[in-house]
């Protein structure tokens, strides 16, 4: 049975290094994978994923608006031209009716999904496809990073250009120059709190 995945994390845990790795790993033994990654994020340029150990790979580029299952159905062959796993960057940004296209690949295409994503935003709030992801995938994954204190971090906190801590605002600031660190919950809660 194919499998919808979800590997969540917090900013810079190495999610987009786990996926190259993870279709490079497929690719070398002559399957072919698709690579979806969110439009809207464009560090890595239009429809391209890099990781920041140097890896990249091509990526389709998709908004809210696309049906991702029939994407899929699109881009699928016969035999070798066979899907052997679809894989999502930035699946944070994905709709709760694009989680479920993406179990329906699962379950009716039979391919696994394997999507890779931030759990919660820099308000501590879950991203909307990560709460569909949380509720619908057959596996979750937590990939680490940790704190400077050492403890895992699971949170992180936004850092607005001028260097200060930003508390409220959007959930994704879209070609902000906003710098993301990640704490473990007791340091994030101590820098939420200061003045
Ligand atoms: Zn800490």
């Amino acid at each position: 049975m194919a499998k919808l995945y979800f590997s969540y994390a917090t900013m810079n845990a190495g999610k987009s290094t786990l996926l190259l790795q993870a279709s490079y790993n497929y690719r070398e033994r002559g399957m072919r994978t698709a690579i979806l990654i969110a439009a809207f994020d464009d560090r890595a340029g239009q429809g391209r994923i890099s990781s920041r150990i140097g890896l990249s790979a091509d990526a389709i580029a998709f908004d809210r608006a696309d049906d991702l299952y029939r994407h899929i159905e699109e881009l699928n062959g016969e035999g070798d031209d066979r899907i052997a796993c679809v894989f999502v960057d930035e699946a944070q940004f994905l709709t709760e009716e694009q989680v479920w296209q993406l179990a329906r690949v699962a379950d009716r295409m039979h391919i696994p999904v394997m999507a890779y994503g931030l759990r919660t935003d820099f308000q501590g709030k879950l991203f909307p496809g990560s709460r569909a992801l949380l509720a619908l995938a057959d596996e979750l994954r937590e990939v680490r990073t940790i704190c400077h204190c050492g403890r895992k971090a699971t949170m992180v906190v936004r850092l607005g250009a001028d260097g200060k801590v930003v508390k409220e605002g959007a959930q994704v600031e879209i070609g902000g120059n906003d710098k993301y660190v990640s704490y473990c919950r007791r340091h994030w809660d101590d820098i939420m709190a200061a003045d």
